[in-house]
């Protein structure tokens, strides 16, 4: 799949946010203006003004709108939920070159809202994995505790596990332990 550099960073953007939800023993992440302060520097969110109580409850439902997006059943269903998402962000699609990084679009606003800036830079991003019949990339983690999300960019759609928490290579320890007793209970017997 060919996915240029500002679509994989806003997936990043949205795989982030996501991750900020509860999930098992985790608490959830993104409960203070402080929290949504360090998403943004975490993922270098240029062009973000100064963050408000505002700013951290659209925040938080662009993140259910996400995964709303995420649990879709079907592409058309899918497709409906980023283009209301995309609507109500508005977007002004500009050519930028800012901070260093070669050319590329922003779709945000000027002067857009935070959660305006991720619903229309990670609206688009959703939006092209879906144009591209990738949708089945958006995934969440299959290890038995965890439900992170993530976008598998493999070549073969082969990743089934988050790597935040190792969570791949911990089942992938666990199934070794279980042949080595295997063999040595063969052996035995
Ligand atoms: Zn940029
Ligand atoms: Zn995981």
């Amino acid at each position: 799949m060919q996915i240029n550099h500002d679509t994989r960073c806003a997936l990043d953007e949205v795989v982030d946010l996501l991750n900020t939800a509860t999930d098992g023993d985790q608490p959830d992440l993104l409960l203070s203006v402080a929290d949504l302060g360090a998403y943004v520097e975490r993922n270098s969110l240029s062009d973000v003004g100064k963050l408000t109580e505002d700013d951290l409850g659209a925040v938080r439902s662009v993140r259910e709108r996400f995964a709303e997006v995420f649990e879709a059943g079907e592409d058309r269903t899918a497709a409906g939920l980023v283009n209301a998402l995309v609507a109500e962000a508005g977007t002004t699609p500009q050519l930028t070159d800012h901070d260093g990084y070669d050319w590329h679009v922003h779709y945000f606003a000027p002067g857009a809202s935070v959660a305006h800036h991720l619903a229309a830079d990670g609206g688009m991003a959703l939006a092209f994995i879906i144009v591209s019949g990738e949708r089945d990339r958006l995934r969440r983690c299959a290890a038995p505790d965890c439900r992170r999300a993530f976008v598998d960019l493999s070549r073969n759609r082969s990743r089934r596990y988050c790597d935040s928490r190792t969570c791949g290579n911990r089942l992938h320890v666990a199934a070794y332990r279980a042949r080595q007793r295997e063999s040595a209970e063969t052996a035995q017997g």
